[in-house]
């Protein structure tokens, strides 16, 4: 069979296959920084997660709460809305509020149309926040556009903060649109309207970022977007952008949707991008479903770096997808709540069982791809499929381990889980 497979191979088909691996795009580094707490963007820091609120800031309370909710999930940066007095007033609370309660994730002030007025009117907020987002296209119109985003700059410079140029084509600068469709018209051979859209949207976004560096901004504490909420547009702006400039890239389909929509929309377009190396950091855009928790978008956002191979959040759960071979939902229950124990568990084990998150669990649902994908795993279980004897095969680090049997297995494999955790995990915090 080999030499057969082998005979039929042309001979560029052999040899060894590479390895799939991210690109590399080498950004500048931006520090974003509360307290002692440092979270660097770009350079050769890991992707970062961010993720954003929607309480209404003026409610302190709730706003830390749901702050803290994204920042135990995973959330590494959390942006807040700062649009009117009351809000910004209510900011040095909600920073007072998270640090009583431990939560030393750094906040972003989200400023759209009043920003210069709330950054120069509101000092305290000003410096509670970390990071400043500022909508080119929402600064201002005519003469007062300069000197509005010139009055936002000097803020952060005046305390230190990162800003993001964010742009987005829901709110693309007008004037900057009008001129270039006017002047593509001027073309022998003119451009689609797309493509001049998306080089308003990068022109903005760059145009902006030296004009803040002539105010004074260290070029390292910039960081760009330029959203859009088509796939392939994102795709085509963000490989244009990144040839452009060097800055930090903040990665996002913007207004993604609901549900699974939003989730593979944005999976796809985020991941082509992360794997040529583009993106410094990410956030994913949904829309929570009805009863749906704030901290999914940050549940699909670190699934997509760790399905990646980009950073490991949690222990992976391998889980076959059934079929008729199992008729039982004994697999799926115990998968479930497998999942759902090593993420709830993960705050803890994070300090306790360093490198944890790497482990891989494999729970499958019988004797076909059972065993093999359960020798893949760190600790797995084939359960038995209909017809088969009542027993399920453990492997552990490859390796056959024991057999379970009757009506405890659920149970019996939980304890394994945790049994090897501290076996293989916990020594290494020793
Ligand atoms: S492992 Fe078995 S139960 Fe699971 S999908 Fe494959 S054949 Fe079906």
């Amino acid at each position: 069979m080999d030499k057969q497979l082998l005979s039929e191979s042309s001979p560029q088909d052999e040899g060894l296959i590479d390895a799939a691996c991210p690109a590399a795009r080498r950004s500048r580094q931006a520090q974003v920084r509360w307290g002692d707490h440092l979270v660097t963007i770009g350079g050769d820091a890991p992707v970062r997660v961010q993720s954003m609120t929607n309480t209404d800031t003026v409610d302190v309370i709730e706003t830390a709460i749901q702050v803290k909710e994204l920042a135990q999930a995973g959330s590494e940066l959390v942006r807040i809305t700062v649009n009117t007095p009351e809000a910004a007033a209510a900011v040095p609370a909600i920073r007072e509020q998270l640090d009583r309660m431990g939560i030393n994730v750094p906040l972003v002030g989200d400023f759209h149309y009043n920003g210069h007025r709330l950054l120069t009117e509101f000092p305290d907020m000003a410096q509670a926040l970390s990071k400043y987002r500022i909508n080119p296209g929402n600064v201002g119109k005519g003469d007062k556009k300069d000197r509005q985003f010139a009055q936002m700059i000097e803020a952060a410079v005046r305390y230190d903060k990162v800003v993001r140029i964010g742009v987005n084509w829901g709110s693309l600068d007008q004037e900057i649109l009008a001129q270039m469709m006017d002047d593509n018209a001027r073309r022998a051979t003119p451009w689609d309207a797309k493509q001049v859209m998306y080089q308003a949207l990068i022109q903005s976004a760059l145009s902006s970022a030296s004009y803040a560096r002539e105010l004074g901004m260290n070029p390292d504490n910039i960081i760009i977007s330029c959203k859009v909420s088509g796939v392939q547009d994102l795709i085509s702006v963000y490989r244009a952008l990144s040839r452009r400039c060097d800055y930090a890239l903040h990665l996002g389909l913007t207004e993604a949707g609901m549900g699974a929509k939003g989730t593979v929309a944005s999976a796809a377009a985020l991941s082509i991008l992360l794997q040529e190396g583009i993106g410094d950091t990410i956030r994913v855009s949904l829309t929570p479903q009805p009863g749906e928790a704030r901290t999914q978008e940050v549940v699909v956002a670190l699934e997509i770096l760790q399905s990646l191979g980009l950073r490991a959040f949690n222990p992976s759960v391998t889980a076959c997808p059934g079929c008729g071979r199992t008729t039982s939902t004994t697999f799926q229950e115990l998968a479930k709540q497998i999942d759902d124990f090593l993420r709830a568990q993960m705050p803890v084990w994070r300090k306790k069982y360093p490198g944890v998150e790497n482990m891989k669990v494999a729970v499958m649902g019988c004797i076909v791809n059972g065993p093999g994908e359960s020798k893949h795993a760190d600790i797995g279980i084939s359960l038995p499929g209909t017809g088969e004897a009542p027993a399920a095969p453990v492997f552990i680090d490859g390796e056959k381990a024991l057999t379970l049997r009757g009506d405890n297995i659920a149970n019996e494999f939980h304890a394994l889980v945790e049994t090897y955790i501290e076996r293989r995990f916990g020594t290494a915090s020793a």
